[in-house]
């Protein structure tokens, strides 16, 4: 049918990167999730090495007896959005809670982080505002500029002269700016240069938002992330955020000292026309959040996972991103190349996320580790000797 044609080319994309074969790394079906960092996969038991499970909180008996509870009590699902009957007790206390973690006034749920960032750009940012965005910025990012009436500018990644530039050349126009950029980037794991962007938003009287999507209970004596590791929470207006990473669940947030920002509950439309999150998903959120509150030890526990498989990365000549993380990179030269090394390192029972152009930067692509807390040391040397076999 001729509605269809437009996906020709998209279909024979596909069929020649992949060819017949059966392994396909964008339709991995896991079969059977053991724990936080294992399942079953084609048969295979395979360790989770790219799923954003930061601190391995999926399997924490904390987060399931909140969730089994709340479950059994209210039930499966809201049936409603935010605005209508969508809003429980729990999504309020959740909020309270949110703004207490984050020493703010005002917090909001969404039902994802990506409708939190479509949610909030697109309603921030108003025709007579511009946005300047880091070039590396996620999908969920770009698109909330793209559904708004701002005018959009890129500044080059982490190039914080670059951002200044821009912003001098609006003159007037500076304090009518939101500057967006994310704690720690999703496909290199790096982090903003957060300190100089902040100062530069304070001189310039912009509005800074920072997506700590990867840096949420990863950063910050307190996991309170980017922001609070560089100690600018003060500069910062407004962090998002999401509850499927270090949160174990799914759902996304905002929070911010503006009391302002209380008026987007009325304004966005993810908040108003999609159905809010399940109260169960709620419940395991709230427990995930006291866990990230009172255990810095999972915190430290991530970081020598993280920097443990980062250095044996390098030391094996792989090329990574710039710095150690959560989130560690290896670049690959070719698409072709990355395909087959993703599908060795399944035959190793090892899953990563393969990061093909346009998601990864600079035209590359990218064999990407997401490093977790719930990691023992003999999966992380696992993890090491299958990207041994081909380095
Ligand atoms: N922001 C960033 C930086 C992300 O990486 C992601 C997800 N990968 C999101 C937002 C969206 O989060 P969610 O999965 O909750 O939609």
């Amino acid at each position: 049918m001729p509605i269809f044609d437009k996906f020709q080319q998209l279909a024979e994309a596909r069929k020649s990167l992949l060819g017949e074969g059966e392994r396909d790394p964008f339709n991995v079906v896991i079969d059977q999730v053991i724990s936080s960092t294992e399942a079953i996969v084609n048969g295979r038991r395979t360790i989770l090495a790219g799923t954003n499970n930061y601190l391995g909180l999926t399997f924490h008996p904390d987060c399931i007896a909140a969730a089994r509870i709340v479950l059994e009590e209210q039930g499966t699902g809201t049936t409603g959005s935010r605005m209508a009957n969508g809003t429980f007790a729990g999504h309020i206390a959740l909020e309270r809670e949110l703004a207490d973690f984050f020493n703010v006034g005002s917090a909001i749920v969404f039902s994802t982080g990506y409708l939190a960032n479509i949610g909030l750009l697109s309603t921030l940012a108003g025709s007579d505002d511009v946005i300047l965005l880091d070039a590396d910025c996620h999908a969920s990012i770009y698109d909330g500029c793209r559904m708004g009436d701002a005018e959009v500018i890129r500044f080059r990644h982490n190039d914080a002269s670059d951002l200044e530039k821009r912003l001098r050349r609006l003159g007037d126009r500076a304090s009518r700016v939101l500057i967006i950029v994310e704690g720690i980037y999703s496909m290199l794991g790096d982090r903003a240069p957060l300190k100089d962007i902040a100062a530069i938003r304070t001189k310039y009287q912009a509005f800074l938002v920072v997506d700590e999507a990867h840096s949420l209970g990863v950063l910050g004596k307190n996991g309170r992330g980017l922001a609070e590791e560089a100690g600018v929470e003060e500069s910062v207006d407004l962090i998002v955020g999401t509850f499927s990473k270090s949160l174990g669940a799914t759902g996304g947030f905002c929070v911010s000292r503006h009391p302002e920002v209380e008026m987007i509950r009325y304004a966005s439309r993810p908040y108003i026309f999609t159905a809010s999150p399940s109260p169960s998903v709620v419940a395991s959120t709230r427990a995930a959040l006291r866990i990230i509150e009172t255990h810095p030890e999972l915190r430290q526990r991530l970081w020598e996972n993280a920097t443990c498989l980062y250095e044996s990365l390098q030391d094996m000549g792989f090329t990574l991103g710039p710095e150690p993380s959560p989130v560690i990179a290896a670049l690959v030269e070719t698409k072709e190349r990355g395909i087959g090394l993703w599908s060795q390192l399944m035959e190793h029972g090892v899953y990563v996320n393969l990061v093909l152009p346009p998601a990864a930067p600079n035209g590359g692509c990218l064999l990407r580790c997401s490093v977790s807390a719930g990691h023992t040391d003999e999966q992380i040397e696992k993890i090491c000797q299958a990207f041994l076999s081909f380095s």
